[in-house]
């Protein structure tokens, strides 16, 4: 197929709430590696947080001034010498982080923490990323994308809806279960999709945007929401007859909302915490050893298990691009990353070609 245009917007940011497009070379996929014509390439809160204000990510957070984007999904326009899978037209999902290959974290798949200080590098942070007509990515970082998913919802693999996964793959979820949320951004509301697919009859939701309040419940998928408050846990005790929930997971990273998971859960339940960066304050007997309670700590995910998660969704038509709320051509990114730091929005994501118009 190779790709007959040489030139191609990027859109690159440089602090200051700024987006900078530029005009650069299509590259050429060297050995192990493809050229993506990126279609879907979403927004995450960790783009705002550490890069979009200021560059504040440290290590692997640490943005190198690289073209921005870590949430792509593409189809292949051109193979490397040396693949041994994907081929010209294939549809796929990058997995965010492409580590060293061979250290022990990533021969488990979990590429999130190789160990490799010369070879970890986040796309859309250490090396290119999908904010960008084009993008290379190594073979082994990619998920095959089926037919019955959009690029879209390929995108929201990659990061929001991988992450959740394993998390809730951690505490396990099923129909036995009501299900706290605490933060009802993206990852919040994919965390809800997922729980309700896996049989949660009963699930929660706090946030401080009354938007996303909103959008939860017309959605479908928190059956109460709270607005964030001292009243919380007292909220949640009373909607699960004075038990409090058997799971919650924090998507917020806010220190009060983590307490409230952790206060809301009842006796030998499990919370998670997903939500990145800031502190949390608990007194561990009353809070978690007296009530024989787990907190478990969950970081992005696998390749084998977004190879599985890609495969459920499909058995479970469940289309991780319903929670996108806006959809931007590459020349307006900057107007995509402001509404995303405004918060007054679900997912937001930059689009190309049959994916812009799609819902
Ligand atoms: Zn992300
Ligand atoms: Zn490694």
């Amino acid at each position: 197929m190779q790709t007959s245009q040489e030139s191609m917007r990027a859109a690159y940011l440089p602090g200051n709430d700024k987006v900078e497009l530029r005009t650069l070379p299509v590259p050429r996929p060297a050995h192990g590696e493809v050229l993506l014509r990126v279609k879907a390439s979403t927004i995450c809160g960790s783009d705002i947080r550490c890069i979009y204000h200021e560059h504040l990510g440290k290590g692997p957070e640490g943005y190198q001034g690289v073209i921005a984007g870590h949430e792509p999904s593409g189809q292949i326009v051109e193979v490397g010498p040396g693949c041994r899978r994907f081929a010209v037209g294939d549809r796929v999902i990058v997995y965010h982080i492409s580590g060293c290959g061979v250290c022990n974290d990533c021969r488990r798949g979990y590429m999130i923490s190789c160990t490799s200080e010369k070879y970890r590098r986040a796309y859309g942070w250490q090396r290119d990323g999908g904010m960008a007509d084009f993008m290379i990515a190594e073979e082994k970082d990619l998920i095959a994308l089926p037919d019955e998913l959009s690029y879209a919802d390929g995108a929201q693999v990659a990061c929001g809806f991988g992450t959740v996964y394993e998390a809730i793959e951690k505490v396990g979820v099923s129909g036995n279960h009501a299900v706290l949320i605490t933060g009802l951004g993206p990852v919040g509301l994919a965390a809800a999709a997922l729980c309700r697919k896996l049989g949660a009859q009963q699930i929660i939701g706090i946030d401080v945007v009354t938007e996303r309040l909103e959008l939860a419940q017309s959605l479908g998928l928190c059956d109460s929401v709270l607005k964030s408050g001292p009243d919380n846990v007292v909220a949640v005790r009373e909607l699960t007859h004075n038990y409090g929930v058997e799971r919650a997971f924090d998507c917020s990273a806010n220190a009060a909302a983590r307490a409230t998971a952790i206060r809301a859960t009842r006796k030998w339940g499990r919370i998670a915490f997903v939500g990145e960066g800031g502190t949390v304050e608990f007194n561990p007997s009353p809070d978690v050893i007296h009530d024989q309670k787990t907190i478990y700590g969950s970081w992005v995910t696998s390749t084998w298990l977004m190879d599985e998660l890609v495969e459920r969704l499909v058995r479970w038509n469940l289309h991780p691009a319903d929670i996108i709320t806006h959809r931007f051509g590459l020349e307006k990114a900057a107007d995509a990353y402001a509404l995303m730091a405004s918060g007054k929005c679900g997912k937001v994501a930059v689009c190309s070609d049959e994916e812009l118009t799609l819902k």
